[in-house]
């Protein structure tokens, strides 16, 4: 669904990806574990459009990202296409992002109906059938203040399925969470999992990411250092940095 060929990006003079390849074909799970700037968020903001990039391609559904310009004044050249890339790939934020004067049902309509302008009925129908699906569906009038943060998160990927995208990129959704309530989230992501759903995972939890993931990245420093199924990355790793990562957590 979604690829990436050679992406490269820098803020300024800073290289923060160095020439990244990733796929995450329909119905696969990618996850992306790394140290912190190692460009992961970065990666995934590159892939839904919502930053730039200087070099590389993005490919959405084997349909190529067209470009304007080049270099630092590269951006994408149509306009509808990266509206309808950006629909396409929800997004879910290590902070919720949930709008704090909407109902939580109101933050799962939000979008539906005023980017897809899809009929309000059909769209409310929809989103508490999503938020029964991930456990809420009695939140669906309080606001996101009077819920915990797993909830809260829960709402925020109700939100994302919504859209109805064609895959989900994650980034870092358990990690503002105290260990119980993560645990709520990972049931639902480990079941949008096993339902095939596409997505791209960016996570410091090492046990999400070998449970879920298809295929694992290790990203160190703008640069893919090793990857593989999760077995191989986890129970194997061959490079030093990467079991350097791995024995840091535990
Ligand atoms: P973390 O695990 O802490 O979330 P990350 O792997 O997601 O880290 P990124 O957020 O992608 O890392 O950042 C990669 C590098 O790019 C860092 O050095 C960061 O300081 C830099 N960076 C990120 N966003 C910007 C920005 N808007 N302007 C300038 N530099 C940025
Ligand atoms: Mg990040």
């Amino acid at each position: 669904v979604i690829e990436i060929r050679d992406l490269h990006k820098s803020y300024g003079s800073l290289e923060v990806l160095k020439g990244v390849d990733i796929a995450a074909p329909k119905g696969h799970v990618v996850s992306l574990i790394g140290s912190s700037g190692s460009g992961k968020s970065t990666l995934l903001r590159c892939a839904n459009l919502l930053e730039d990039s200087q070099q590389g391609d993005v490919i959405f559904c084997g349909e190529p990202v067209t470009w304007k310009g080049t270099g630092a004044h590269r951006h994408p050249g149509d306009r509808k296409q990266m509206i309808r890339i950006r629909t396409n790939l929800s997004m879910v934020f290590q902070q919720f992002n949930l709008w704090a004067h909407m109902t939580i049902l109101q933050n799962v309509m939000e979008a539906p109906v005023t980017v897809l302008k899809r009929d309000r009925t059909e769209v409310e129908r929809t989103a508490r059938a999503y938020l029964d699906k991930v456990g809420i569906g009695d939140k669906a009038d309080a606001f996101p203040a009077q819920l915990s943060g797993g909830q809260q998160q829960r709402a925020a990927i109700a939100r994302a399925l919504a859209m109805e995208p064609k895959a989900l990129l994650f980034d870092e959704p358990t990690s503002a969470l105290d260990p119980e309530l993560e645990q709520e989230v990972v049931r639902v992501i480990k079941a949008l999992a096993e339902e095939g759903r596409t997505m791209v995972l960016v996570t410091h939890d090492m046990n999400m990411a070998r449970d879920v993931s298809d295929h694992v990245v290790f990203l160190h420093q703008g640069r893919i250092e090793e990857e593989g199924p999760p077995d191989e990355v986890f129970g194997n790793p061959r490079s030093e940095r990467l079991r350097g990562f791995l024995n840091a957590g535990q």
